[in-house]
């Protein structure tokens, strides 16, 4: 069989000044073969392994070719690729050398010995990977991967609310600009949240820009909380009203939500953690049924290690998340694009942020 898919073909018309600097300086390769041949076919098929719950047969020959490639290219170019827990399985098992939320793969990518790193995630995740490895050069498969929290709020917006309520100090969630975590006090995580506002050790926080995870925060802490009005796109769209028809179909379900739902999804959930939680509750508890109130992805890829979980999927996908895909990965290492970068004087200061956050002892 000769199947391939098409890849960003390399462009040979580009002159040496339009080159971005990571291409400079790692210089462009050829484009490698993308035939589906026996070689690959073997040196993929540990990896389809992972994947044939959710990718058929017959469909293998599309995606491993790339898979080949990539994974040779990434160590031709001492490269280290991060996925998030929401990208597509023939990523996440496919070519991700480190897997997990933005947090965990930044600060997996810090200690890795790679001058390269690609982050298979969106925006904002690739800049705080870039926050806490300055020294290596971060390239994303699309530099649109954006996020609608992120989106929510700038770095301007963050001083008019300081001068609205001065004093108060300013916690951001990590899906947040740089710009923005130049401007406040320090970073949270969804796993972390309610700690790190604590930590401050004051009556009053502002957060942001999930609201949805502001209200889960005020749930869990008696610190009064003043919320961004920003929100997932993605969590947002669950309703306590289609869990109670799961829950109603199958009492057995056991139903588990991100804290960027809203609140009358959390309200019907059985636990309610980021998305490192729900990976380790769903392996310790090796429920029958399991509900996962988040990105659809999260369950193909936890399902090959989860084997007796049954799945049920409202599915909603992250179109940005979704944005990265094997050909744009294989384009990025080939052509060393697109580069993402951090204007010093904002670097420092949001570096700031996310450091008060890891340092925090708990
Ligand atoms: S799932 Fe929501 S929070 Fe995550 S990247 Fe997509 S829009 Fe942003």
């Amino acid at each position: 069989m000769n199947v391939s898919i098409q890849p960003h073909a390399a462009d040979k018309t580009v002159s040496p000044s339009d080159l971005s600097a990571a291409a400079r300086k790692f210089g462009i390769l050829e484009m490698p073969s993308l035939d589906y041949t026996p070689e690959v076919a073997a040196a993929t098929a540990s990896i389809y392994d992972k994947v044939s719950h959710v990718i058929p047969e017959i469909e293998w020959p599309i995606f491993a070719p790339a898979i080949h490639a990539i994974n040779r290219l990434k160590k031709e170019r001492n490269a280290v690729i991060l996925a998030h827990n929401y990208q597509t399985p023939e990523i996440f098992h496919g070519v991700a050398d480190i897997v997990g939320d933005s947090l965990q793969l930044a600060q997996e990518a810090a200690r890795a010995d790679a001058e390269i790193i690609v982050q298979c995630g969106v925006h904002f995740m690739a800049e705080t990977s870039k926050l806490l490895c300055p020294d290596k050069t971060v390239l994303i498969p699309d530099m649109k991967a954006g996020c609608s929290l992120a989106a929510s709020i700038t770095g301007a917006d963050v001083r008019r609310l300081r001068e609205a309520y001065p004093g108060v100090p300013v916690v951001a969630y990590v899906n947040t600009s740089a710009d923005v975590k130049a401007e406040v006090d320090i970073c949270c995580t969804s796993s972390n949240a309610v700690d790190v506002v604590e930590s401050l050790g004051v009556g009053k926080v502002l957060f942001l820009p999930d609201r949805y995870l502001a209200q889960w925060v005020a749930s869990q802490t008696d610190v009064e909380i003043v919320a961004w009005h920003g929100a997932c796109e993605v969590h947002e769209r669950f309703t306590g009203e289609e869990l109670r028809a799961y829950r109603e179909a199958d009492p057995s379900v056991r139903i588990i939500a991100h804290p960027e739902c809203p609140q009358d999804v959390i309200a019907e959930a059985d636990f309610t953690g980021s998305t490192a939680k729900i990976i380790d509750w769903v392996k310790d508890h090796n429920p029958p049924k399991v509900l996962l109130v988040t990105e659809c992805s999260m369950a193909d890829n936890i399902a090959s290690e989860t084997p007796r979980v049954e799945f049920v999927k409202p599915c909603n996908l992250c179109p940005h998340m979704k944005r990265i895909q094997l050909p744009k990965i294989l384009d990025t290492l080939v052509n060393m694009r697109e580069e993402v970068t951090i204007d010093p004087l904002i670097a420092e200061r949001a570096r700031r942020s996310v450091e008060r956050m890891v340092n925090l002892k708990h």
